[in-house]
């Protein structure tokens, strides 16, 4: 696997050069690719035990894809193994009056996640030089501000102790379209098929120039990007599932000491 794809900061992103379909060099198949996936699992299970009781980090993965990307997926198969109790995932949607009567990073602040969590953001403030820009939802002079407000906003978490990873999972049109047909076909699918998803299909290349961007102005050293090709999912979790665990792994952490004379405690009858 590539060492990385992490967006150096300061680099100009063109998506024609990330290929979507990229599958490394180390497995060929899904198959091959399983061992290995279930091995990182286990060692996240095993870090985020510790994370929990040391009460130290707090870890937050953004998530951002077209439809159809695999943001439900990655939480699905990705983080399935770790224990619920130390994660939270919030799913960010139009937002509500009360949202909108707001700044656009208030709503994204109380997700933060807390001292000894994990949490995964489904969408983010990103869409707000995403979908913002791209259906004018906001004048330019407005969005335009956000890539430096987000770029401060994310080093104030950072400098408060915060550890961020961000995520886009890139998938090419024509995977997007397989897989718009497959839940169309699927009847266990057919639940997630919206009509929308079709209407956004057509603003495609307008998605890719708003994504180039925010992958460009907003990888930091605090909050890099990583551009994880997508279109074969097994290989979109094995990189997601191994930048998690050498991000956990660099915490360096150890569970806290136990109370004095634990080894010659009597637990009373
Ligand atoms: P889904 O993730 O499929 O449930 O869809 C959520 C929808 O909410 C998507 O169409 C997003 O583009 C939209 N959305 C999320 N955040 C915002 C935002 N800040 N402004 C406008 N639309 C948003
Ligand atoms: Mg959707």
């Amino acid at each position: 696997m590539k060492d990385s794809y992490a967006v150096k900061p300061g680099t100009k992103v063109k998506l024609s050069d990330w290929d979507p379909e990229d599958t490394g060099d180390e497995f060929h198949s899904k198959k091959e690719a399983e061992k290995e996936l279930e091995r990182l699992r286990a060692k996240m299970r095993d870090l985020q035990e510790v994370m929990f009781a040391e009460d130290k980090h707090r870890l937050l993965i953004v998530l951002q894809a077209m439809d159809t990307g695999g943001k439900d997926g990655v939480i699905e198969h990705v983080m399935h193994g770790i224990n619920p109790q130390g994660c939270q995932v919030t799913s960010f949607k139009v937002p509500t009056a009360e949202e909108l009567a707001h700044d656009y990073l208030w709503r994204i602040h109380q997700a933060v996640p807390g001292r000894r969590y994990i949490g995964i953001f489904n969408r983010s403030h990103y869409e707000d030089v995403l979908v913002v820009r791209v259906h004018n939802l906001a004048p330019e002079k407005v969005w335009k501000q956000r890539y430096k407000q987000i770029n401060q906003f994310e080093k104030l978490l950072s400098d408060t102790g915060t550890t961020i990873l961000k995520f886009y999972l890139h998938i090419s049109k024509d995977e997007q379209k397989r897989r718009l047909e497959s839940r169309r076909d699927t009847p266990d699918k057919q639940w997630k098929f919206s009509f929308g998803d079709l209407k956004e299909r057509q603003y495609w290349g307008a998605y890719m120039a708003a994504y180039e961007d925010a992958l460009t102005r907003c990888s930091t050293p605090w909050a890099p990007w990583h551009i994880v090709p997508a279109n074969k999912k097994w290989y979109r979790n094995l990189v997601i599932a191994r930048t998690i665990v050498e991000t956990l792994k660099s915490f360096d952490m150890k569970y806290p000491a136990p109370e004095e004379g634990v080894e010659t405690a009597v637990v009373p009858d």
